[in-house]
């Protein structure tokens, strides 16, 4: 089973190394007709700020509602789509639906209000000199840049390629923010965090899952918490799932957590709910 989808979750196989040359091609080919075929569907995962408990951003995570298998997650074919290349237009579009939500949830809810995109490193290459289409997104919907997060991973800046590195000027100049998905697991080259204008750390949930007082992850945790601070950068902890692993992320400074303790990830209409109650402030209840 896929993690994070509940009951109707359905795994495409067994194992990836199941996959034989003929199921990555009909799962490619089905993956197009998903894109125009409306199959794909963005969740919302709230992001709560620690020390109030409010829900201050979302991470866009994306699904596909395949007729026949049902709700399928990224994990069974963000692979296929970044090796066919389809993730380039998959791609912008989870960006155009995110951008469209940010827009939607700082007027109505919270003026700061940001939502995340995860950003392949195929995204970044491209055809032969194509400009990436984000912010001109943006300014056709009149979203600030500090709307959208893009989560990008330490492969990518390890990469240090033109490409990587202009895109993420522009970034800069268009104010979008930048977080480091999955910290601590790739082969963390402290010196890059220097090198780009990062925003945002995300601490692998590999991490959170076993924190306990005095255990080396909540040490681990600590350290990159402080040095994170150091160099001006905020913290989102990922898979909090209990009120202990919570209270020592906040013990420690962490900012922000993420997980099913707040919230899986759920459909927009539901996350509005979720938004709703979360910035609605506990008045006189009504008798
Ligand atoms: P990620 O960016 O690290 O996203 C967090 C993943 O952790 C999500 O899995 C989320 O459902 C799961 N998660 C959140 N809270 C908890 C928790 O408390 N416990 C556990 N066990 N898991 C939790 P999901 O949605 O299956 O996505 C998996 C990965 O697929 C993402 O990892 C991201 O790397 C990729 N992905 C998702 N959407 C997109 C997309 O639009 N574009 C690209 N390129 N990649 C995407
Ligand atoms: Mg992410
Ligand atoms: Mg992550
Ligand atoms: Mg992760």
């Amino acid at each position: 089973f896929s993690k994070g989808l509940g009951r109707n979750c359905f795994s495409y196989f067994t194992s990836s190394m199941q996959e034989t040359a003929q199921t990555r091609m009909r799962l490619a080919n089905d993956l197009r007709e998903a894109l125009s075929g409306r199959q794909l569907l963005v969740y919302y995962q709230p992001i709560v700020e620690l020390a109030s408990g409010a829900i201050h951003k979302a991470e866009a995570l994306l699904r596909w509602r395949h007729p026949a298998r049902g709700l399928v997650g990224p994990g069974d074919f963000i692979h296929i789509a970044e090796e066919t290349g389809l993730i380039v237009d998959i791609g912008n579009w989870v960006f155009r639906q995110a951008a469209a939500q940010a827009l939607r949830w700082r007027t109505a809810h919270h003026p700061a209000f940001q939502v995340s995109v995860n950003l392949s490193p195929a995204q970044f290459r491209g055809k032969a000199g194509a400009r990436a289409p984000w912010i001109d997104n943006l300014r056709k919907l009149g979203l600030p840049g500090e709307g959208i997060v893009a989560e990008i991973t330490e492969g990518l800046l390890l990469e240090a390629s033109t490409a990587v590195f202009n895109q993420l000027l522009e970034f800069r100049d268009a104010k979008i923010q930048v977080a480091l998905d999955d910290f601590g697991t790739g082969y963390s080259s402290l010196s890059y965090l220097q090198k780009f204008d990062i925003d945002y750390i995300k601490i692998d949930r590999s991490f959170v899952r076993n924190l306990k007082p005095a255990a080396h992850d909540l040490v681990l945790c600590e350290a990159m918490i402080v040095m994170a601070h150091k160099l001006g950068m905020k913290v989102i902890a990922e898979g909090v799932e209990t009120e202990i692993q919570r209270d020592l992320l906040a013990a420690a400074g962490c900012d922000f957590g993420q997980g099913y303790l707040f919230s899986r990830p759920v459909p927009a209409g539901e996350f509005e709910r979720l938004l709703s109650d979360s910035l609605t402030p506990p008045g006189p209840s009504a008798t």
